[in-house]
């Protein structure tokens, strides 16, 4: 099975791709991860990505592109995989499926959360609330002028990638604002 997850910052996009994960035996690919892990690593990419990041702006194209072409040609990839937070605009999508016409294989369904715009500022508040309880630390674009932009990054270059999956009939759209449990449920009723 490969999936794509598409919603805003703070819908809840991880939470349900590791719901995914433990359903069907796939790896989760994370490009917020995989850039916060080689910023902390120092390395060319985390360098290039850091400053980005932190204003909430996307990093370019190129840049994550071939970090996930790289990652699903992996063996842990060969049989599915779901894409959490990638692709964030239409030229990613378009890149994303000339990587995998090459082997011949395609996606099976992008899966959309539909959330409360107004309602996610505050979700983030929570959440940066409740890691910091936990002693945890906070991401550095957890912050609401950060979340601001992040939101209207995701505006104006993410939800066209919706509009892309719906004209190729693949658009599984699912209310975000149902309890955890139910908007799994409503994914997993999907792909069935
Ligand atoms: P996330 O953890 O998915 O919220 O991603 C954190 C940040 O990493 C984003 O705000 C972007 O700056 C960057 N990022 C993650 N994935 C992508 C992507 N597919 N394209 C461009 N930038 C990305």
């Amino acid at each position: 099975m490969r999936l794509v997850l598409l919603g805003p910052p703070g819908a809840g996009k991880g939470t349900q791709a590791r719901r995914i994960v433990e359903r069907f035996g796939i790896p989760q690919l994370s490009t917020g991860v995989m850039l916060r892990a080689a910023v902390a690593a120092g390395t060319s990419i985390g360098k290039q990505a850091q400053a980005v990041m932190e204003r909430g702006e996307l990093v370019p194209d190129e840049l994550v592109t071939g970090i996930i072409a790289e990652r699903i040609e992996q063996a842990d990839a060969r049989s599915g995989f779901i894409l959490d937070g990638f692709p964030r605009t239409v030229a990613q999508a378009i890149a994303l499926d000339l990587e995998l016409n090459t082997t011949k294989l395609a996606l099976d369904a992008a899966i959309e959360l539909q959330v409360d715009i107004a309602a996610l500022t505050k979700r983030m508040s929570q959440r940066v609330a409740e890691a910091q309880a936990r002693g945890e630390a906070v991401r550095p674009d957890d912050n609401p002028a950060t979340f601001q932009v992040r939101l209207e990054t995701y505006r104006a270059q993410t939800a066209p990638v919706a509009e892309f999956y719906a004209g190729k009939g693949i658009l599984k759209t699912i209310d975000g604002m149902q309890s955890i449990d139910k908007v799994s449920d409503g994914i997993f009723l999907r792909l069935s």
